[in-house]
């Protein structure tokens, strides 16, 4: 087997479990291995620290997948996989639609399916884990009992790792438009041509933690894509519903969802930039019970830290001010970068330009499907704050 010594006083991460290996922590490379190929992890004085994927091309260079000397063959899938499924199992996070694998939360680094129903989307979005996804493929029908499977390798994660873009079928063909049930609500589904993977499958408990706010409320939903939360609430009893999105597609989709759902006519989509919508919205004096912002990550690394504040700022005070007094905020950022206290730190700086007092009712997280691995803090990515504005 292949190794990888790691400099002397540069094993600490490995040690703590945290499944990257970069290239600056590398001494030596031995045994010649070929990219993609799996490989020990071992301290300068060669003791067994993990086992894992090389990428020579990646920063990441190791991606660990097991802190014990075990073969990573196809059995060692079937026991990752199982345990991931029985997981979800054991939150009651099996739900129709949900998260089956999520990467290093789950110690499988760069993998991720998404489960819909019959079908299941995968992404391997590194070297090592994308040369064995016919394999995963196999070992996901056997213990998922799915026949229909896509892969969405058209993420621009796989630059890092040398990969190419890449979507399509893996093995049959089948319809991959169809309606879904998410918390027993249907939502129209694109798997090769909605965002992610179709959902945002990781907001669907914080998509029912709105219940309380939305009896007879008036609501935004900013940044709705296909309606997530702006769906929830009208079932959850809002008076209307108006949700705005920059994407016409998106739109379309939320608008077909509002009707199958029987929610049609108290729903009124708005399509344009969320900035400029919710300025004028205060412009024109109109209030809302219940604001969502969700906005996509503007964080995409940690040198945009600073924009990225200053983005999700502008958008909470602009979102704060059209709140009707003691009205609801449900504010979203899946940026990792931007970690928690930097967050609740921001919204306390908007409260205070948009002269409002804000009391932080919930922090939450992701959904239980998107497992927080303890020790991997990359793993904690969405934060969603609940605050009653007075
Ligand atoms: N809340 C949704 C997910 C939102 S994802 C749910 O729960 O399902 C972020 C959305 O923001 C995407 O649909 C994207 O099209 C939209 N978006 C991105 N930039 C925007 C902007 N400047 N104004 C309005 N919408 C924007």
């Amino acid at each position: 087997m292949a190794y990888v010594v790691l400099k002397r006083g540069r094993d600490g991460r490995a040690r703590a479990r945290h499944p990257w290996v970069y290239a600056g922590e590398i001494d030596t490379v031995a045994g010649d291995p070929a990219p993609g190929d799996v490989v020990d992890v071992v301290d300068h004085r060669k003791r067994f620290l993990g086992r894992g994927f090389i990428n020579p091309v990646s920063s990441i260079t190791v991606r660990i997948l097991t802190w014990v000397e075990e073969e990573v063959d196809e059995p060692f899938f079937y026991r990752k996989l199982t345990a991931a499924r029985n997981y979800r199992r054991a939150v009651g996070a099996e739900a129709p639609c949900y998260r089956v694998v999520f990467s290093d939360g789950d110690m499988l680094s760069s993998l991720i399916v998404d489960r819909y129903e019959d079908v299941c989307v995968v992404q391997t979005l590194a070297l090592g884990m994308d040369a064995r996804k016919t394999m995963i493929a196999s070992v996901l029908r056997d213990i998922l009992g799915v026949t229909r499977l896509y892969e969405r390798n058209d993420s621009r994660a796989r630059e890092l790792e040398g990969l190419p873009q890449s979507a399509g079928f893996l093995g049959g063909e089948f319809p991959t438009e169809f309606w879904a049930q998410e918390n027993g609500l249907s939502f129209w589904v694109d798997v090769a041509k909605g965002q992610k993977t179709g959902l945002f499958l990781d907001q669907r408990e914080n998509h029912k933690a709105v219940a309380p706010w939305c009896d007879g409320a008036r609501v935004l939903d900013a940044f709705c894509y296909t309606g997530g939360f702006a769906i929830h609430a009208a079932a959850f009893g809002a008076r209307e519903v108006v949700a705005l999105d920059s994407s016409a597609a998106a739109l379309q989709t939320a608008r077909l969802n509002a009707e199958k759902n029987g929610f049609g006519e108290r729903m009124s989509l708005i399509e344009g930039n969320a900035f400029d919508l919710l300025r004028g919205f205060e412009a024109q004096g109109e209030r809302f019970d219940l604001v969502v912002v969700d906005p996509p990550a503007f964080a995409p690394g940690k040198h945009a830290v600073g924009a990225a504040y200053r983005g999700y700022k502008e958008v909470n005070l602009r979102a704060m001010k059209i709140l009707a007094p003691g009205g609801v905020l449900v504010t979203c950022s899946c940026s990792y970068h931007m970690r928690p206290e930097m967050f609740t730190a921001m919204l306390a700086d908007a409260a205070a330009d948009a002269g409002r007092e804000a009391r932080l009712v919930e922090l939450r997280s992701q959904a239980r499907d998107h497992p927080v691995l303890l020790g991997v803090e990359e793993t904690h990515y969405l934060k969603c704050a609940i605050l009653r504005v007075v």
